[in-house]
């Protein structure tokens, strides 16, 4: 039998009297309060029993979401969101299907969808809700009870069971494998299309994002699968918009030279491509389908669009995202390409101003990463501040949390990841470490 804590009199706290105390320490809805307190009435012994409760709450309102300080250098960190998205809303309506010339319903999808098409070099565009979404609305609306080539070094897992051959298979579709795990050549994909004929619906090329092999490999550009008499359609996954990186006033960096683009992929010939907005795009979470106009719309009018549709807020962050590209004020406007276009030289100046007002804490050179599985093995030189022990635990509860590493029973905490305004919140954190 449990153990429970009893008052002067002998009898164990009332839940509502424990809850009553706890709301006191917590502004959280009394419901919860009252679940904690019968939880640690039910669990702790008698001797802990409030402490037991009040560490239920502390540690439910922490996990309540909400703004952290990133350190960690990984400037698409999965857990932490992926690419920061700034934005505002007032709380009133929107035009979101409203045609503003006639009055009447329009398409939540046109306008953006213009400005993803202008951006990508592509007849048309459709946004989902992921880039999941977005591969398996284009295998469902465009190969269902058909044949889907695949190369056998491209039917992969991308991280929380996104795999190639399941997709395929949800959406009804028949996965051709061809060619071999290191090597695919172009005669791969015409064997299939000679012998299958009419049942080859598409030809789905995915960039293996999270991870890299090399040596005796091979696959086949888009450029030579384009001659083919199928529509190619590529899963470039991190959504670089454009490899000549426009928006940028220096050249594009070198940790981006192996990342396929949806612009150069479009011009190669492809008839649909496909990514994630909240990657190299640096916007909202959602997938972009962008390419051939008749493709597009047999997208759209699949009974599956309508069940992954995004909502208004993220059709107005990808809007601001797109118009931030277009009118090249990307690094000054998109948090993500602000934290990739800073300059290793600012970095130093911020890691040497936070450990001048700091005590016992050291500046250090440090690799950012780009994430997400974003150009696998690449990394950005930056600029850091490294403080002894592991103090993880501490950061994390600072009221304002910020999300470090550790390494070598050191924490490192990254300066290219954490906007410049927030230094201010590292210092007085750092001065009260218990060092
Ligand atoms: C990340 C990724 C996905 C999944 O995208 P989500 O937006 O997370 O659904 C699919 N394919 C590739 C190649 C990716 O890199």
């Amino acid at each position: 039998m449990n153990r429970v804590s009893v008052d002067t009199a002998g009898r164990p706290p009332s839940v509502d009297s424990l809850a009553r105390e706890l709301a006191l320490r917590h502004s959280l809805p009394h419901a919860l309060l009252v679940d904690f307190a019968r939880r640690a009435i039910a669990e702790s012994g008698a001797d802990d029993v409030k402490q037991f409760a009040d560490r239920l709450a502390t540690e439910f309102g922490q996990s309540l979401l909400r703004e952290v300080i990133n350190a960690t250098g990984v400037l698409l960190h999965t857990n932490l969101g992926r690419a920061p998205v700034e934005m505002q809303v007032s709380g009133r309506a929107s035009n979101l299907e409203l045609n503003m010339q006639t009055g009447e319903r329009g398409s939540r999808q046109e306008t953006v969808g213009k400005l993803l098409s202008l951006l990508c070099g592509a007849e048309s565009a459709l946004v989902v809700n992921n880039n999941a979404a977005a591969v398996l609305l284009v295998v469902a609306a465009l190969a269902n009870s058909r044949d889907v080539v695949v190369s056998r070094g491209e039917s992969v897992e991308i991280g929380g069971n996104f795999r190639i051959p399941e997709v395929t298979e949800q959406s009804g579709a028949r996965l051709i494998d061809v060619g071999t795990t290191n090597r695919t050549r172009l005669r791969d994909y015409k064997k299939a299309i000679d012998k299958r004929g009419n049942d080859i619906a598409l030809i789905l090329k995915v960039h293996p994002s999270n991870y890299r092999v090399s040596g005796f490999v091979e696959d086949t550009p888009v450029r030579e699968l384009a001659e083919l008499p199928v529509p190619v359609a590529v899963d470039i996954g991190s959504g670089l918009i454009d490899n000549t990186c426009p928006w940028l006033d220096a050249r594009p960096p070198s940790w981006l030279s192996n990342e396929p683009a949806a612009r150069q992929t479009i011009s190669d010939g492809a008839a649909l491509v496909m990514f994630s907005g909240d990657k190299l795009f640096g916007g909202p979470q959602c997938g972009v389908i962008v390419g051939r106009k008749d493709l597009v719309e047999a997208c759209a009018s699949h009974p599956l669009a309508r069940a992954l549709r995004p909502g208004s807020t993220t059709m107005l962050a990808l809007q601001s995202l797109c118009l931030a590209y277009l009118n090249k004020t990307a690094t000054k406007e998109i948090p993500f390409w602000k934290m990739a276009a800073i300059s290793v030289e600012d970095l130093r100046a911020r890691a040497q101003a936070i450990v001048a007002a700091t005590k016992n804490h050291e500046v250090c050179q440090v690799d950012s990463l780009p994430g997400a599985g974003s150009a696998p093995g690449a990394t950005i030189k930056s600029f850091g501040v490294v403080v002894r022990g592991d103090h993880l635990r501490e950061l994390r509860s600072n009221s304002t949390p910020i999300i470090a590493r550790v390494k070598d029973g050191r924490t490192f905490l990254d300066l290219r990841t954490v906007q410049p305004e927030d230094d201010e919140i590292v210092v007085r954190a750092l001065n009260n470490l218990r060092v």
